[in-house]
Formats: structure tokens, C-alpha cells, sequence
């Protein structure tokens, strides 16, 4: 059983907000009874009508998109191009957590909401992998600071990341290297990396837990498979992170 305005929202015809108004006014009917009770509760096999029309409900859908830069990750319209353009689908989808405009890389896009909510979970600590190339030379005592967690400009500590793969490049002077990390606050990795003191100049994630891009040239995308799906949302109940401290 799910609320009346959820199924409304994820039959793609309106907003959560504008749902509940629709309900409000009385333009929507269940079984040929008009609900203007919020909070109502309808079956799968309810029949709603709004303004008179069947109500069509969604199928889900999943697509992985390798993100090119200069993409935005949210739906508003200013000018830059959203990711959520490069789809070609009918479905209102939108994507779970955001890459920042000059980050590349695995993004999910789907209309379901749930799966998008515990992919996004802090608690369930689902490990991303990203590919970065900073200015200057990653030393070791760094390194250490990353395994160990270190204080964000909130006060707040991260939780131990791993480092990989790691280029010194000399001549450039910058440092290229795989950092694994299980949370997605805000500019995360670029937050760490100023404050141990270098600039992020490129950064691409590679992986979302097990799901790579490589498959995909920057802007294309595919569907997801089942057990992908399927294994995306065990792990997302589970967590990634004791695995990831273990190794
Ligand atoms: N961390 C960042 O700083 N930016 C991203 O786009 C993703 C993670």
C-alpha cells in the first residue's frame, strides 16, 4: 500500500507538492470515489483517475551514464546541460547523488525513488571509487591521513578512505592515484584534498561499489541489468565499508 500522492509523483504527471494539490481540490478519484483525504492509501490494483484521466503508472527504470564534464546533475534549466538530457527516456528520472559540473564518470539515473534513497544512504556507507589527478606530489604522510580520516572544513571527521594506483609524476609536478571513499558529502573529495593542501585538476569516478563505466565513452549510458540492480540494493543494505577497511 502506498500513499496516494506518492503514486501520483511517480506516475511522472506532477510533483509531490503539486500531488498533494491535486488531491486537495478534488480531481482525484479512486475506484470512482473522489479522495480528498491526504495520506490516503491505494492498492496496486486501485483504478485512480486525475482530471477525468486514468492514471498511468510508471514502469521503473535504471540507467548507468558515464558523465561527461560540464553536465549539471540537477533539473534546473540555466543554460548548462542537465544530465538527465543525455537520456533518451519518457520517464521523469533524475539522478542518485550529484558529480560535481567538471566531474566525470558512473552515475545512476532512475525514476525509483527508494532505490535512489538507499544508494544515497550515509548509513549504508556504499564505496565510490574516483580517479584524480591533483597538483603536487602525494606524500606519504598524506596517504596515512587518508587511511586514518581527516577533519573537513564542517569539523567533521571522514571515514577512512583508501588510496591506489598511485603516478608521481615528477616533471608535472601533480600526483594521479584511485582514492576509495563510502560517503558522499558535499564536494567530498575535493574538500579532503584542499585540506591537506593540493587542487583537484581532474577527477573522474571510476566505480559505484562494484559498477564500473568503462564500458561507456563519456556521455553514453546503458541499462542497468537486474542483478546489478539487484546487487546494488543487497549492498546497499549491507554497507561496503567493513569490507573496505578489511582489505
Ligand atoms: N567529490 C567531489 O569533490 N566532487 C564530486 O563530483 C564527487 C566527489
Amino acid at each position: 500500500m502506498e500513499r496516494l500522492q506518492k503514486v501520483i509523483a511517480q506516475a511522472g504527471i506532477a510533483s509531490r507538492r503539486k500531488a498533494e494539490d491535486l488531491i486537495k481540490e478534488g480531481r482525484v478519484e479512486v475506484n470512482g470515489i473522489v479522495i480528498s483525504e491526504m495520506g490516503y492509501k491505494v492498492k496496486k490494483r486501485d483504478v485512480i483517475v486525475v482530471d477525468g484521466k486514468l492514471l498511468e503508472k510508471e514502469s521503473k527504470v535504471y540507467y548507468v551514464l558515464n558523465k561527461p564534464k560540464k553536465t549539471i546533475c540537477s533539473n534546473f534549466e540555466d543554460g548548462r546541460i542537465t544530465v538527465t538530457s543525455l537520456i533518451n527516456c519518457k520517464e521523469r528520472i533524475f539522478s542518485v547523488g550529484r558529480l560535481d559540473y567538471d566531474t566525470s564518470g558512473v552515475l545512476i539515473l532512475t525514476n525509483d525513488g527508494e532505490f535512489s534513497n538507499m544508494l544515497v544512504h550515509p548509513r549504508y556507507h556504499l564505496s565510490k571509487t574516483y580517479n584524480l589527478t591533483i597538483s603536487g606530489i602525494l606524500t606519504g604522510h598524506d596517504i596515512k591521513k587518508l587511511k586514518d580520516g581527516i577533519y573537513l572544513d564542517d569539523g567533521k571527521k571522514t571515514l577512512p578512505a583508501r588510496v591506489k594506483n598511485i603516478r608521481r609524476e615528477k616533471e608535472t609536478k601533480q600526483t594521479t592515484f584511485d582514492l576509495i571513499i563510502c560517503e558522499g558529502r558535499y564536494h567530498q573529495v575535493k574538500r579532503m584534498m584542499q585540506s591537506l593542501g593540493y587542487e583537484v585538476r581532474r577527477l573522474h569516478r571510476s566505480h559505484l561499489a562494484f559498477l564500473g563505466c568503462s564500458d561507456l565513452a563519456q556521455g553514453e549510458y546503458r541499462v542497468l541489468k537486474p542483478f546489478e540492480i539487484k546487487k546494488l540494493k543487497a549492498l546497499a543494505t549491507k554497507g561496503t565499508y567493513e569490507h573496505l577497511v578489511k582489505e
